[in-house]
């Protein structure tokens, strides 16, 4: 999926729900894209799941993990929703799903979760948000006090933060 297509649902979705305040309330975005947003006893090794019943999307959580790792399973749930709805109607989400021997996954599944995990980062750090905070930082942000701090405000791991700004080329 060209990249461009995926700024533009992700456009889409923050303009439906500004104005948008830190730390994102991804919860609330989901349910207003038409979502069910449930807490899930899934197992130690599944993360979330989405799956769709006639046009109907639900995001399960498991309701075990931090709230920052639910957050994002939440954003990735979501980006399967809104990037790869008619594609399948059920999308389980492991973790460590590229390192497990017995479930091997094909090209194509692995580039919808590259997609999903990228329409998840984009969502919970949004771009003009980033820049802003960035702007109000006496910290210098190439430190991992800069990075802890960005991280705290949007409720991101701090490796999730750190390949954002990594990738939007602020530094
Ligand atoms: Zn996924």
């Amino acid at each position: 999926m060209n990249i461009k297509l995926i700024h533009s649902k992700v456009n889409a979705v923050l303009k439906a729900a500004s104005p948008i305040t830190l730390p994102v309330d991804i919860e609330s975005i989901a349910k207003k894209r038409g979502l069910d947003v449930l807490p899930y006893e899934l197992g130690p090794d599944v993360s979330g799941l989405l799956a769709i019943k006639d046009g109907k999307g639900t995001i399960g959580y498991n309701s075990t993990e931090t709230r920052v790792r639910r957050r994002f399973t939440i954003a990735h749930e979501l980006g399967h929703y809104e990037l790869h709805k008619e594609k399948s109607d059920l999308f389980v989400d492991k973790q460590f799903i590229y390192r497990s021997q017995n479930s091997p996954i094909t090209v194509d599944h692995q580039i919808m979760e590259h997609e999903a995990n990228y329409f998840a980062s984009c969502i919970l750090m949004p771009t003009d948000q980033v820049r802003k905070e960035l702007e109000k930082m006496d910290i210098d942000l190439v430190s991992e006090e800069g990075i802890k701090h960005l991280a705290k405000v949007f409720e991101v791991s701090t490796t999730a933060m750190s390949l954002r700004i990594d990738k939007l080329g602020f530094f």
